[in-house]
């Protein structure tokens, strides 16, 4: 085997030089580095970006090209199918290995499992590492050997394997390899122009590995005390909003659990709280993974096979009104519109607002997760789907196919003063609070003391809760016969 020739460290969504295996291992093996990312869009079964994440990824990849060149190295930009790529960069840079860090998505993995012994076969080194998960899907087995499928219990055997292996810290300075030419950055065209709708995403975001750190640095400061109460409140900033970061592994989980788990060390008692039920959602995102490996139709097939026959609406008008947050209904328009301006929207509006398009509209939850796909930052292969199949019903540990939620009361109960629905429905500002999330009960003169004309500046509601959750019942019945969800062998290691 020849392992002359720089080490190509190969970045997929690990963009960040600390607690970075693939970036430590070809650092110690001594010689020149050369950091890679390939855009590629070619690659059969993956799901291409969708726009916000473009927007979100030029951002990191230059924060990316910038840190490693203030530690001496760059970072080469090339577009295509990966294998292709790979193979006309080792050739220009006469690599001697070919380092990354795992990822988790199906056709990803896939790819991953076919180059690294076609790589060996050609006389490289190539070799994986661990960092965008918490702990491997493969390790963490019921005591039947099964993977886990219900949550409580999978966090529980995740506590229980201890603490995940500490952070490694960023390298000092690199040996950089000589470039082969690449792409300019600019011309990937992954910022959106003509026209450009990223103002908001600009307004709310800070990308890349600094500002990662910054992010979480301030939560535990800030919020993380209050965040047991706080982080079902959309009208408060309750959470981390670490999502984007994390999916693009500007910063890695491990870093999260042990940033988090030193600060309760440090702080005792009153911390422990918060602290864990914080990490308990960051174990939410490891579940999401783990099922993704071991259940690879996530994305695209009902996690319970018998819903694959529900019977669902074709109600594009609702989808439609639905997507530019013209229901009726506040909390799901104000979260819809939420998404669109920041390109993320709180946790328990998804919920909220998911609930309503697959169960008052009864609009499969594959348009719902397509349309997150294309406009959150965070837009994650596993925690989308998994989320989404959730609230369908459809998933795996979901909620019972009864649960559907009001969203009146979820507004009252989680916006009570409507300063959620204030703060991204304007034409609503006026409104007394008691009618702040069902506008329609209002008295005419209330609406007109309120300037508001229903039907005109705000809709009326699409459809009526009461009915609508009576027409899901009715549809959902039939999937308590479900079969038992199937269970797949999991995929190689890659
Ligand atoms: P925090 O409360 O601060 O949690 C910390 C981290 O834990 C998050 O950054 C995230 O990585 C993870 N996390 C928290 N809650 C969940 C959860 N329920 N499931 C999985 N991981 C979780 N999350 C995504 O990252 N990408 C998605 O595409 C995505 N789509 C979703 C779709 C629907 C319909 C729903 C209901 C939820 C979805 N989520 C998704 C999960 C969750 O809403 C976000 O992770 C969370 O709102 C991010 O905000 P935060 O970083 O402030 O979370």
């Amino acid at each position: 085997m020849t392992s002359s020739g720089p080490a190509i460290v190969w970045f997929r969504q690990d963009l960040r030089l600390a607690d970075n295996a693939a970036l430590q291992a070809a650092v110690a093996r001594g010689g020149p580095v050369l950091p890679l990312y390939i855009l590629d869009e070619d690659t059969p079964g993956r799901w291409a970006w969708g726009g916000a994440s473009r927007w979100w990824l030029h951002h990191s990849l230059a924060s990316l090209r910038a840190d490693l060149r203030a530690a001496g190295a760059d970072l080469l930009l090339c577009r295509g199918p990966a294998d292709a790529v790979l193979e006309s960069v080792i050739a220009q840079s006469g690599a001697g290995a070919v380092y990354w860090n795992r990822r988790y998505d199906p056709a990803g993995m896939a790819l991953d499992s076919r180059l690294k012994p076609a790589l060996r076969a050609a006389g490289l080194e190539a070799r994986s590492f661990e960092g965008a998960l918490l702990h491997e899907p493969w390790t963490l087995r019921t005591g039947g050997g099964e993977p886990y499928k219900v949550f409580t219990p999978f966090w529980k055997a995740l506590t229980a394997a201890g603490d995940p292996p500490p952070p490694l810290p960023a390298p000092g300075r690199l040996e950089a390899a000589a470039m082969p030419p690449g792409d300019a950055l600019d011309d990937w065209g992954l910022l959106p122009q003509a026209p450009d709708w990223s103002g908001g995403l600009r307004e709310s975001w800070s990308v890349g590995e600094s500002a990662a750190r910054d992010r979480l640095d301030d939560f535990l400061e800030e919020a993380l005390a209050d965040y047991a109460e706080a982080r079902d409140r959309p009208d408060r900033p309750g959470t981390s909003r670490l999502s984007p970061h994390l999916h693009w592994g500007e910063i890695g989980p491990r870093q999260v659990w042990h940033w988090t788990r030193e600060r309760v060390l440090a702080e005792g008692g009153a911390a422990e709280t918060p602290a864990w039920a914080f990490l308990r959602e960051l174990a939410w995102r490891e579940f999401c993974h783990h099922l993704l490996v071991h259940f690879p139709d996530l994305p695209e097939q009902p996690w319970r096979p018998g819903f694959a026959d529900f019977p669902w609406a074709e109600d594009e008008a609702g989808y439609r009104a639905w997507t530019r947050g013209r229901t009726g209904y506040p909390i799901v328009d104000a979260g819809m519109r939420e998404l669109w301006h920041c390109g993320w929207m709180h946790n328990r509006v998804r919920m909220i607002a998911a609930s309503f398009l697959v169960k008052d509209l009864l609009v499969p939850w594959q348009r719902g997760e397509a349309w997150f796909w294309d406009t959150l930052v965070d837009a994650d292969l596993a925690n989308n789907a998994a989320s989404w199949q959730w609230v369908a019903g459809s998933g795996a540990d979901a909620a019972p196919y009864f649960r559907i939620f009001n969203p009146v009361r979820q507004g009252e109960r989680f916006d009570p003063e409507g300063r959620y629905v204030r703060r991204w429905l304007p034409e609503l500002t006026a409104l007394p609070d008691r009618f702040i999330h069902s506008p329609w009960t209002a008295p005419p003169s209330v609406l007109a003391q309120a300037g508001l004309r229903l039907g005109q500046d705000y809709p009326e509601p699409l459809v009526d809760h009461a009915a609508a959750r009576a027409r899901a019942l009715k549809a959902c019945a039939r999937m308590k016969e479900a079969p038992a969800p199937r269970t797949r062998p999991s995929a190689a290691v890659s």
